[in-house]
């Protein structure tokens, strides 16, 4: 089934730069789709949109449907990694960061318990509920940020550049991550190993336009 469908869409910021120019694009449930290109392609602003978070010229269709407005209770069903994880770290223990998600949806807090383990493990960062979020490197800090999304069990996560700043070894460690995540996503990157590596279909954009779009061998080059 189509998870997203975007038509002829457009967005220019408030100051008249414009992002987005015409972007039609369609994600398939199940799917791992790389949004690559370079600094100002406009990726981060295709998420917002795909998110429901900017309003937008042409269509963004969500499950065949429009996300109405910021109180369209289906936003819940899109996760949203957000490039620096400290905005979305505010608590003072890693459990408490992982909980809040699953506790604003209302469940008991048996379930919670049981998908806050569930999504520390998808990190890998078992053990760590008692730490403080502030005192953990920023791969870890990353990796809490992505288990507070996983924790609300959506149907599509979309991620905004979640190799940037890593080393080299935080790196690796995301991309098993992702390649172990069994889940609809866009990520939008300017890592094309990491394109390359976890994506079933990649995307360019550039300047506001898809220029390209196919298999990873079709689109890169692996040297
Ligand atoms: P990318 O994620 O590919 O680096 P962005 O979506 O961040 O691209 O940016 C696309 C274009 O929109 C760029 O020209 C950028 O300068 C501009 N832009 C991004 N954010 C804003 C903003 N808040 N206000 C005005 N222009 C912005
Ligand atoms: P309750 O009030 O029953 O504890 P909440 O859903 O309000 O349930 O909060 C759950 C947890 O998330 C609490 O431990 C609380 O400390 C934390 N929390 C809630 N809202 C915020 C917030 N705006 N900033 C930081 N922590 C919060």
């Amino acid at each position: 089934t189509k998870i997203f469908e975007v038509r002829s869409l457009s967005y220019t910021y408030p100051d008249g730069r414009q992002a987005l120019r015409g972007v039609n694009l369609e994600v398939f449930s199940g799917e791992a789709v790389a949004i690559i290109g370079p600094n100002g392609a406009g990726k981060s602003t295709l998420l917002l949109a795909l998110a429901g978070l900017i309003p937008v010229e042409g269509e963004v269709l969500y499950k065949g449907r429009h996300l109405n407005g910021l109180k369209d209770p289906r936003r819940l069903e899109i996760g949203i990694l957000f490039q620096d994880p400290d905005t979305q770290l505010f608590s003072l223990t890693v459990y408490e960061d992982v909980a809040f998600g699953p506790r604003q949806m209302g469940f008991s807090e048996e379930e919670v318990h049981r998908r806050v383990k569930e999504a520390l493990e998808k990190v890998g960062l078992s053990g760590f509920e008692e730490r403080s979020p502030h005192h953990l490197s920023f791969g870890e800090r990353r990796r809490v940020a992505l288990a507070t999304v996983l924790s609300m069990q959506p149907d599509v996560l979309l991620l905004d550049e979640p190799t940037s700043n890593l080393d080299p070894r935080a790196r690796k460690q995301f991309l098993e991550l992702m390649k172990g995540l069994r889940l609809t996503r866009i990520v939008a990157t300017h890592d094309l190993e990491l394109a390359y590596e976890t994506a079933d279909r990649v995307v360019v954009l550039y300047q506001g336009k898809v220029v390209a779009c196919g298999r990873p061998s079709d689109v890169i080059l692996n040297e």
